[in-house]
């Protein structure tokens, strides 16, 4: 059985950024029922999933058809959240720094008319801008250990094999469903994404992109 983690801040802690009232529907709320529904699911074939969810993610394809479905709407929902909640913190660095530093540096920097210039935010806010409907956008390692930015629809994921094409371990993400965002930035996307900079713990990311090499 999921459980629904506890968080680790106060649900006013992200203000003015990101709102008590939407912290917490969206934590008590929207990812509860993603929990409980994927423990339905789970349970309706009785099977226990391993510890951790991630794992789940890339074992999507060898589960019963009956219940792929379910397990990709919220699984994917829940381990989706919790990757994002994980993230979140006013304080913490706002830029990143080290390896994580250097590989973004190499994999975003561009030159245009002469002048080189760090395309990384644009690129991901591009990406959270241009997911029609509700989705995630991701920050990820490749292979190859350089980064790359992709959206998802929905709560589908790049840990999910052979049902997403994506091919990339995420170490970033970030929610863009209405649900995330309406009730203080109404339809303005652009703003809230802006905004999630002001929010990301950039030692969390680091941390990941670490795992990511030696995996
Ligand atoms: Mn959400």
């Amino acid at each position: 059985m999921y459980t629904l983690p506890t968080l680790p801040y106060a649900y006013n802690a992200l203000e003015p950024y990101l709102d008590a009232q939407t912290m917490e529907i969206h934590h008590t709320k929207h990812h509860k029922a993603y929990v409980d529904n994927l423990n339905k699911a789970l349970e309706s074939a009785s099977i226990s999933g391993p510890d951790d969810p991630i794992e789940l993610m890339q074992q999507i394809q060898s589960l019963p058809a009956s219940i792929q479905t379910a397990v990709r709407n919220n699984g994917g929902g829940h381990v989706n959240h919790s990757f994002f909640w994980e993230t979140l913190s006013l304080r913490g660095p706002k830029e990143p720094s080290g390896k994580l530093a250097e590989a973004i540096q190499a994999s975003f920097q561009i030159v245009e008319a002469g002048q080189t210039r760090l395309n990384f935010k644009a690129q991901f806010a591009q990406a959270a801008m241009s997911r029609f409907g509700s989705g995630w956008a991701w920050l990820g390692v490749k292979k190859d250990h350089s980064l790359c930015v992709c959206s998802t629809p929905n709560q589908d994921n790049p840990w999910m094999q052979g049902l997403v094409d994506l091919h990339c371990t995420p170490i970033l993400g970030l929610d863009v469903w209405e649900h995330a965002y309406y009730l203080h930035y109404q339809n303005r996307r652009a703003e809230y994404v802006e905004a999630f900079w002001n929010v990301v713990d950039w030692s969390v990311v680091e941390k990941r992109y670490e795992a990511a090499l030696r995996a």
